[in-house]
């Protein structure tokens, strides 16, 4: 007799599991705050970085996996010739109607949440210290709230973050007004920060800011 072919699964990968086993770290920060430049600090000194944003790029540049779902949701109009997301598109899309952004997030989030296990669990297993999500919606999503033990946010002055991701990004001023004003006001985020990265001075300030907070969250294992 044939046996059945296993249900696919639906439940989502659980990083609960680690918690309590190594230090779940969330940074944030505004776009263009430095999240980047910060984490890439964190990581020579040997933390385990998960950056979600990188992950999410991966996941729609050609061949990743959300691809064949979001052409088969919003049609091949929006997938480009080299076959990775048309992110214009559907940026003016999902701006333009909150139905169509919560379609491309149900698409996408269970994705990037299966690789962010992944590689927690990976970068674990090889014996990082800590682990650091990097996330720019932290505070505005309830799950990443209750998971990690403390939160680090980076920040600067609005208008060091516009003149860096208009700089970065070669954007106009509007557009990256609009994008702030999207996300979680400064005021909001520094409420609920446990450590505040004020990322205003040079990059050579800021890797030994990095080497403290580094000391720093090897201490919170301790207590
Ligand atoms: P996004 O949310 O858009 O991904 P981010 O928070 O990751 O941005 P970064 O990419 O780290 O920010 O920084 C934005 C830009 O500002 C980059 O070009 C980076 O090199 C620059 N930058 C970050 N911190 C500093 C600093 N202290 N001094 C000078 N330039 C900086």
């Amino acid at each position: 007799m044939a046996t059945a072919a296993p249900t696919p699964t639906t439940k989502q990968p659980d990083l609960s599991l680690l918690k309590g086993h190594i230090p779940l770290i969330g940074l944030t920060g505004g776009i263009g705050s430095g999240k980047t430049a910060v984490s890439d600090l964190l990581a020579k000194l040997g933390a385990g970085i998960i950056d979600t944003d990188l992950i999410a790029h991966q996941i729609t540049a050609p061949y990743g996996s959300a691809i064949s779902p979001i052409e088969k949701q919003f049609g091949p109009d929006f997938i480009a010739a080299d076959g990775a997301l048309n992110r214009d598109k559907m940026r003016s899309l999902v701006f333009a109607k909150p139905e169509a952004r919560k379609s491309l997030e149900a698409i996408t989030h269970p994705l990037i949440r299966q690789e962010t296990v992944r590689q927690a669990a990976h970068l674990s297993k090889q014996g990082a210290p800590y682990l650091v999500f990097v996330v720019p919606l932290l505070i505005e999503s309830g799950f990443w709230m209750e998971l990690i033990d403390r939160l680090v946010l980076v920040d600067c002055p609005k208008e060091t973050q516009i003149q860096r991701v208009m700089q970065r990004s070669n954007l106009p001023r509007e557009e990256v007004e609009r994008i702030l004003a999207a996300q979680a006001s400064r005021e909001e985020r520094l409420k609920h920060a446990d450590v505040v990265i004020e990322n205003q001075a040079s990059l050579k300030d800021l890797e030994v800011e990095m080497q403290n907070l580094h000391q720093k969250i090897l201490q919170f294992q301790k207590d």
